[in-house]
């Protein structure tokens, strides 16, 4: 069909395109802006650990240094820093095989109140450590059959209630709650530990994002656990989000999907629809 005003036409297919062309462009540079800040995250993350590691060795190293008390504790903080690098190292890896697809999501139909109880059984010890009592509320008199991937959904369990424990009050408690929804289940992990200012909420879930509180305090950890804990969950379609009161304590709640069906026999693989 002819136009009435074919330059005008050829005018406004160039405009398109441009504006096309200038959204790849700015999804480019946002992409390349994203690798930089992640490297150097990363080489930041790494530094503060090695540099205290090297400034232990050196004052061992001397030969003046003869307090062997002092040598001892010299050595424990150097250790301390190794564990740092070293879950440094298997939280990095975990995230870039998660979000390459190396480890794909497999579900399975389980029951949701068994993984918590033997998750929590696996924490008990650090649980005592910590002083925290660890307690399941169980509404529901039947157990909640999910369709989830059932060792990521630990992994995540795990995450949340270590970190109730780092960021939790001696004497405090972690409690998980399940709730049915329609065709979902919420799962929640609840601390009554130091929360988290209403400012930094939105950036939780970020990669190495740590608040200024939790570096105070010299707790360890890599900044991933929340980067990990939200990757899996929206790799099952499911969401997650946290509630915080400053000095109060923390909610993070989590959905899986619901199994309809009855379980004739645990773990059988269900496909993804
Ligand atoms: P890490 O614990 O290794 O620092 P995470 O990704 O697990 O990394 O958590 C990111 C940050 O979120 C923590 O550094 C801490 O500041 C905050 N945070 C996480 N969980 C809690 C919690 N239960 N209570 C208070 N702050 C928390």
């Amino acid at each position: 069909q002819l136009s009435s005003d074919p330059i005008n036409d050829v005018e406004k297919e160039v405009k398109e395109w441009a504006r096309e062309k200038k959204i790849e462009i700015d999804e480019l540079k946002r992409q390349e802006k994203f690798r930089r800040d992640f490297l150097s995250n990363i080489s930041h993350e790494f530094k503060t650990p090695l540099f205290a590691i090297q400034g232990y060795i050196e004052a061992l190293q001397d030969d003046e240094f003869e307090d062997k008390q002092l040598a001892r504790d010299f050595l424990a903080k150097a250790a301390k820093n190794v564990d740092r690098l070293s879950y440094l190292i298997k939280d990095l890896d975990e995230i870039s095989k998660l979000e390459s697809g190396e480890i794909p999501i497999n579900l399975t139909r389980f029951k949701i109140n068994d993984l918590i109880k033997e998750v929590f059984e696996s924490m008990e010890i650090k649980a005592k450590q910590h002083n925290i009592k660890l307690i399941f509320k169980q509404k529901y008199d039947e157990p909640i059959l999910v369709n989830a991937d059932r060792e990521k959904i630990r992994q995540v369990l795990v995450n949340l209630i270590d970190n109730s424990f780092k960021y939790g009050n001696e004497e405090g408690n972690t409690s998980v709650s399940l709730f049915e929804l329609h065709d979902q289940v919420l799962v929640e992990v609840t601390d009554n530990g130091i929360g988290i200012e209403e400012k930094y909420l939105p950036r939780l879930f970020e990669r190495f994002f740590r608040t200024d509180s939790s570096r105070s305090r010299q707790i360890g950890g890599s900044g991933l656990g929340l980067a990990i804990v939200k990757h899996i969950i929206e790799a099952h379609e499911q969401t997650i989000n946290v509630r915080s009161t400053e000095g109060l304590g923390s909610t993070f709640g989590f959905t899986l999907q619901k199994s309809k069906q009855s379980l004739p026999f645990p773990n059988i693989p269900v496909l993804k629809t």
